[in-house]
């Protein structure tokens, strides 16, 4: 294909290079980030805005070899029509013959494929109680098939689309073509669509963040201790922690990068051992609503205080999912001058703005940071630390006035960033 005038609206979408660097994004997705192999099916996710780029992945993945590419579109115009119409009583409901097949599909080897390009605060106006139930039936229903991407069973990755609800909410001011111009040329940087070998640069980078890791996961840190404005907090990392950065090799042989973009190096806390006041320092989209200027307080790993300046209901609501909904799953270094913070820009979206700052996450951790965690039992898991719940939700607590330390198992403090960039 190569006509790019699918999209209805935008001067910008005739020109060639834009084409070029829309097929170059579907390459990189389905070479570097997906490690698609032959034969093997590919399940996607992606709402109707995005359906030139699903269509070029699609493209791109049969010419890798797919054997089958299933696309299943949502429409958010009409998800809305739900809170409008639809009976209180059903918002505990989902459709989990959906995600059972989801489940069914990983299992028998697809992998897995979704573009993110959501509006940032679809249901902003809509009851926070039945979104918040919707989110919970949703999040139960997804849990067999959610395991498997986060044990990393299978190769999976998340791309980006310049969505005009995403843009516009990104780019108030401007006319609505030049905001998803503006928007699409900052995803074609972060993702390195816009260079001339995007998969060859995406090497280079995955390499780097491995090297990061494993510097880390020398140290054996015992803790990471975070301090800035309205930030003082220590957050314990689990017994027998793994660094990871960049690209994995999934349980199925296949290696995969599972974020386009990521800059981040990660870990699991130890779900027990969180102490002091942490502020965050961007705003959190979180499934449709906008929560900002959160401050919470950990005491035991808990959280025993939590307040948003906008979204406190959702905040409450989200914290209260589950018992893990209070712990933390997951604690992430991201230099300030990482390519997405220099962008100076604010996406709204947790696949960006994870990557602009260090961040924490709520819930469920990864055991893959775990040591063999792969192999260990839930009860195991729990024992060296790391968390178990419904959710995973990442918010930024890095700025270029954050100061981290390593803390050794002896107390010891070693400077690892200063002013949000390494030492
Ligand atoms: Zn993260
Ligand atoms: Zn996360």
């Amino acid at each position: 294909m190569t006509s790019t005038t699918e999209f209805a609206t935008g001067s910008f979408a005739e020109t060639p290079e834009f084409g070029k660097n829309l097929d170059r994004l579907a390459e990189v997705a389905v070479h570097a980030g997906l490690g698609l192999a032959p034969g093997q099916q590919l399940v996607m996710t992606a709402t109707l805005d995005a359906l030139p780029l699903a269509r070029r992945i699609t493209e791109h993945a049969y010419k890798a070899g797919a054997s089958l590419v299933t696309t299943l579109f949502t429409d958010e115009q009409s998800a809305l029509l739900r809170y409008r119409y639809a009976p209180n009583a059903s918002f505990d409901a989902a459709p989990s013959w959906l995600y059972d097949g989801l489940a069914e599909a990983f299992r028998s080897g697809a992998a897995r494929l979704a573009i993110a390009g959501n509006d940032p605060s679809l249901l902003s106006k809509e009851d926070p109680e039945k979104v918040s139930r919707a989110n919970r039936a949703i999040s139960k229903a997804y849990r067999p098939a959610m395991e498997l991407i986060t044990r990393h069973a299978i190769n999976w990755t998340i791309v980006a689309c310049a969505t005009p609800a995403w843009a516009k909410a990104m780019f108030p001011d401007l006319p609505q073509d030049e905001a998803q111009a503006r928007l699409w040329k900052a995803i074609f940087a972060a993702s390195r669509a816009d260079q001339t070998d995007p998969v060859a640069a995406w090497k280079q980078h995955d390499a780097n963040l491995h090297a990061r890791a494993s510097r880390l996961n020398e140290k054996r840190y015992a803790a990471l201790h975070f301090r800035g404005p309205g930030t003082d907090l220590r957050v314990g990392l689990a017994d027998d922690h793994l660094w990871l950065g960049g690209g994995t090799t999934a349980g199925n042989g296949r290696y995969c990068i599972p974020n386009m973009p990521t800059e981040e190096v990660f870990t699991t806390p130890h779900k027990d051992r969180v102490e002091g006041r942490v502020t965050s320092t961007k705003p959190l989209s979180h499934q449709g609503t906008m929560i900002e200027e959160i401050s919470v307080r950990f005491h035991d790993g808990r959280i025993v205080e939590a307040q948003a300046a906008r979204g406190n209901e959702v905040l409450q609501r989200m914290i209260e999912t589950d018992e893990g909904a209070r712990r933390l799953g997951e604690v992430a270094l991201v230099p300030h001058s990482s390519p997405i913070a220099s962008s100076g820009l604010l996406f709204l979206n947790t696949l960006f703005d994870e990557n602009a700052a260090s961040h924490i996450a709520l819930g469920q951790a990864y055991s893959t940071c775990v040591k063999d965690g792969d192999h260990l039992t839930p009860e195991q898991l729990a024992a060296r630390g790391a968390n178990d719940s419904l959710i995973h939700v990442d918010w930024m607590i890095g700025s270029n006035r954050i100061d981290v330390d390593g803390v050794s198992a002896t107390g010891n403090l070693e400077p690892l960033m200063r002013a949000g960039e390494w030492v």
